[in-house]
């Protein structure tokens, strides 16, 4: 294996990892206050949304030209067929609406809604570093900001189902499998054609843009604590932070 593959996988390992923490602390029943959950989600929000706007749509369209926007709305539009189009209730942070999700099948609605969504979380994140290391290192900081509560709120939606607490955990260690599946795909579409890196690129843009504006911040904007939208501009300053840590340490190659 080359060293880059190594290190994409010990990422995508890292963040799978998350994940299943997640989902272990809602299993276990540890106390896992909304406020923690809400704060990760807004400053992964608003980190994600800056990620799009300065460097992935930019670099998208330095990679790819003028189609890229086009790989971009498709990136967009498959998470948004398989999150909200096919699945009828699916949301980040703890399951609290018990009374749809009385059925099981609303249940396992839901965590295929999010092992697509997971799937490609990893794919971003192999994409990106493939593409350019120091970029993929920003869409990874990006992803596992809201990994812990991707992993809490599968598991909490498998309890509010009412499955057995192994099956919740189970499913969180699915998600975070589902996460290793998007990192690997992207090595063998890159074994079969070289430029498809540089258009699976310009379709993580897509994605980031889901789960920044569609995923996260309509989560954040349910809370009743003001502080929380206040936080997603928090996350756009961790991002600029993020951002010179990761050029200081990494040469951009664009
Ligand atoms: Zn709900
Ligand atoms: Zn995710």
């Amino acid at each position: 294996m080359n060293p880059m593959a190594f290190t994409i996988i010990i990422y995508g390992l890292i963040a799978a990892l998350a994940e299943i923490l997640g989902g272990a602390l809602v299993v276990l029943r540890k106390e896992w206050p909304t406020k923690i959950q809400e704060y990760l989600l807004a400053l992964s929000a608003g980190f994600i949304l800056a990620l799009v706007f300065l460097e992935l749509i930019p670099e998208g369209i330095h990679a790819v030209g003028f189609e890229a926007p086009l790989y971009m709305l498709a990136g967009y539009s498959v998470l948004h067929f398989f999150e909200h189009t096919i699945v009828g209730h699916l949301h980040f942070g703890e399951e609290t609406h018990r009374d749809v999700m009385v059925s099981k099948i609303a249940s396992i609605s839901t965590f295929a809604g999010l092992f697509i969504h997971a799937f490609f979380d990893g794919f971003a994140i192999s994409a990106g570093m493939q593409f350019d290391f120091s970029l993929g290192l920003l869409i990874f900081i990006a992803v596992l900001l809201h990994k812990i509560p991707e992993g809490l709120t599968i598991a909490s939606v498998m309890l509010a189902a009412e499955h057995r607490r192994r099956t919740a955990f189970l499913a969180s260690a699915a998600i975070g499998v589902a996460t290793m599946l998007g990192i690997v795909s992207v090595f063998f579409l890159a074994s079969v054609n070289e430029e498809i890196v540089g258009k699976a690129f310009a379709f993580s843009a897509g994605i980031a843009t889901y789960v920044g504006a569609s995923d996260l911040i309509p989560e954040i904007n349910h809370s009743k604590n003001r502080i929380i939208p206040v936080l997603v501009f928090g996350g756009m300053a961790l991002f600029y932070v993020g951002q010179m840590l990761v050029s200081a340490y990494f040469h951009h190659a664009h």
